[in-house]
Parts: structure tokens; C-alpha cells; sequence
């Protein structure tokens, strides 16, 4: 497959879709960059497939501005949209072979036989499906039938790509290979791509950015490693990985938690409502001789999880909240682990601190 001419950035602009009381899209402004993968996360019923709708012009917003480029494209419809689509269920013709859908869009668009059969071959060849042109959709397993339609969206070669969570009916081993693939398939073609999904990891190992997403609006927009070690307020702290909150004071210049001053880096929100946010595997077991930059917290073992390669601990803290703790399990680590009731020392590195505001954006 070439590399299309230019891809294309798109800009959003306050973005609003209603349906009755429900606000599925709530003033949404969004600039996704030429060629990049942007990934649209968040829980169901956040919007992220009816910002996918209008980006793709299947669903009119009630107000605001889509631009494809320098493009005004929110009144046109689909078909003229120079958009490839790979949709949650696939979307497949059952009764037609494999060419035949992939070759779909390019009968929409009149392309002549020759040219739409050496463009159907080269899409196929380029999702690893080459020579399966004559084969029928229901011969295909779950991945194959996932290429067919990934194949039909790009055949005819769009400046832009959007998939909605097209891995979501796949078993684990296979959507983590298609992770790897999808992504490889977008650095080598390079159309500017939005893809969506609920699942944080997915997110996290194939994006360039990923848009959080709740109630409709972008709640934080960054890279992977911006939304996990910086998320923006609570709820992506809470939704990306795991995190315990820990409510926290301004005294003077300190920040206070049980009334212990604590250690942190980075800038603190300005905001009315504070939390220390923990992440399991930044905390460690350490004992009360721990270094300055270290927050000590004494707590008590609730219980302790084996998981094969890790081990999660949950330990309460005098004010009655539970901390989880990750550990990599290796060497003897296992017997070494306390048990229920013991007394441990958590230790938290000032470096690994990141104070969030309760309030949602
Ligand atoms: P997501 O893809 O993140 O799961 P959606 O974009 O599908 O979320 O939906 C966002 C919100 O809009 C939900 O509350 C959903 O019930 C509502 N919604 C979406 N499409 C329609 C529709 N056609 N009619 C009524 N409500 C809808
Ligand atoms: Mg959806």
C-alpha cells in the first residue's frame, strides 16, 4: 500500500450531541494531529463512539465545527468524507467473499475492475491476508474476518482511519498480537488514525495520545506516559490503572496527610480538594529506617494475592483506607511475603508522588 499524499489533522470545535436530556458529546474541542494514532478512552457510555459518528458523518451534532485540514466538512455526508471506517461489529457482507467487501468502496466510487482487483490484492496483502480474495466471510476466524474489514477501510487508501474498538470481540492472545500489528499498519501507512476503546492497556500500547473521555467531554489529553504518571484529576487517575487516594491539607507551604507533612514532587493543583493518588506498584514495603525522600505510612495486612509473575498486597491504614501494592514476584519473594495482620511500613518516593484535585474538570 503507498503512502497516501498528505494526511490530514483534524480540528473539532465545541462539539455538542444531544439526545434528549442526555448529552452523548458535551462541547468537545479536539485537534488530532497529521498521521497520528489518537485514541479516544473511556467507560461505556461516554460518547466515544458518537464523536467517532460525526467525525466519520453518520451522526449531524447539534452545534460546533469539524475541519478535515482547512476543510469545513460537517455538512458533508459520509461517502465524501475521505474517511476509512472499521466498525465495532465489523460490519461484514456475510453472502459476498472476501474481495468483495474490501472491494466495496471502491464500486461506490466507480473504480474500473482491473485497477479495484490489483487494489483489493494489495489491501489484502497488506493485512497479511493476501490470496484470500475468493475465500467466503463465514470461512474466516474472528482475526481474518477483523482484517477483511480493516482491509476494506483503507482500500481505498483514505487520508483519515477510524476503528471503534475493532478488537473488542477477540480473545486476549489475539487482540494483544493485534495491538502490535495495527499499530506497525499505521506507521507504515500513516493516515491519520482515531481509534476507540474502553480498555486502558489497548490504549496505552498503540497510542501516540490518548483523549480521556467521560459524560461526553475530554477530561485530559496527552501521551501515554503524561496520562499515566500525570493524570489530570481523579477520575483518570481512578480509570487508568489503579490508584488509591489518600485526602490531603495545605498547611501554610506543606501538605498534609493524617496530619504527617508529606514529601512530594511536582506542581499541586490548584484546587479545593486534594488527593495524594498511589499507584500499586510505586509502593514498596520498606522498613522505618527509610530515607527522607521517602513517605512512610504504617498500615496493617488485609491480604496478599499471588498472580504468577506479581503479588498485590492490600494493607489498611489507620484511617480505615485500604492501600493496594504490587510487587514483581521473584527469587524467594514469596516466602518472604507478611501475612494477614501484620504491622508493614509503606514507603512512597517523593518521586513517585502525584497530587490530583477531587474535582472533575
Ligand atoms: P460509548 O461509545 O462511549 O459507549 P456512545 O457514544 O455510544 O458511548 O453513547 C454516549 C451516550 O449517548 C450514552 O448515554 C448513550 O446511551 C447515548 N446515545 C448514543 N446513541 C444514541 C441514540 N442513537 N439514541 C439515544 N441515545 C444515544
Ligand atoms: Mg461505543
Amino acid at each position: 500500500m503507498t503512502k497516501p499524499s498528505e494526511a490530514l489533522p483534524i480540528t473539532i470545535r465545541n462539539v455538542t450531541k444531544t439526545y434528549g436530556k442526555v448529552f452523548a458529546l458535551n462541547d468537545v474541542s479536539l485537534d488530532v494531529r497529521s498521521g497520528e494514532f489518537l485514541t479516544l478512552l473511556g467507560p461505556s457510555g461516554s460518547g466515544k463512539t458518537t464523536l467517532l459518528m460525526v467525525l466519520a458523518g453518520f451522526t449531524r451534532p447539534d452545534c460546533g465545527s469539524l475541519k478535515f485540514g482547512d476543510d469545513e466538512v460537517i455538512r458533508k455526508p459520509p461517502h465524501l468524507r475521505d474517511v476509512g471506517m472499521v466498525f465495532q461489529n465489523y460490519a461484514l457482507f456475510p453472502h459476498m467473499t472476501v474481495a468483495g467487501n474490501v472491494g466495496y468502496p471502491l464500486r461506490l466510487r466507480r473504480v474500473p475492475k482491473a485497477e479495484a482487483a490489483e487494489r483489493i490484492e494489495r489491501a489484502l496483502e497488506t493485512v497479511q491476508l493476501g490470496g484470500y480474495g475468493s475465500r467466503r466471510i463465514d470461512q474466516l476466524s474472528g482475526g481474518q474476518k477483523q482484517r477483511v474489514a480493516l482491509a476494506r477501510a483503507i482500500v481505498f487508501e483514505p487520508r483519515i482511519l477510524l476503528m471503534d474498538e475493532p478488537l473488542s470481540a477477540l480473545d486476549k492472545k489475539l487482540r494483544d498480537r493485534m495491538q502490535i500489528e495495527l499499530r506497525h499498519l499505521h506507521d507504515k501507512i500513516g493516515m491519520t488514525t482515531v481509534y476507540v476503546t474502553h480498555d486502558q492497556r489497548e490504549a496505552l500500547t498503540m497510542s501516540d495520545r490518548i483523549a480521556v473521555i467521560n459524560h461526553g467531554r475530554v477530561m485530559q489529553l496527552d501521551d501515554p506516559v503524561g496520562i499515566y504518571e500525570k493524570p489530570a484529576n481523579r477520575f483518570v487517575a481512578d480509570f487508568i490503572g489503579e490508584s488509591t487516594f489518600l485526602p490531603v491539607t495545605r498547611d501554610g507551604g506543606n501538605l498534609l496527610y493524617a496530619g504527617q507533612v508529606l514529601n512530594i514532587s511536582g506542581d499541586v493543583p490548584d484546587a479545593s480538594s486534594l488527593f495524594l493518588s498511589l499507584r500499586p506498584e510505586r509502593i514498596r514495603i520498606v522498613d522505618q529506617s527509610a530515607s527522607e525522600s521517602m513517605n512512610t505510612f504504617q498500615a496493617t495486612v488485609q491480604y496478599v494475592v499471588y498472580q504468577g509473575d506479581s503479588f498485590l498486597l492490600y494493607a489498611k491504614l489507620p484511617d480505615g483506607i485500604e492501600v493496594g501494592l504490587r510487587g514483581v514476584v521473584r527469587g524467594n519473594t514469596v516466602a518472604q511475603l507478611p501475612a494477614e495482620g501484620d504491622t508493614v511500613t509503606l514507603g512512597v518516593h517523593a518521586d513517585d508522588t502525584v497530587v490530583i484535585s477531587g474535582e472533575e474538570v
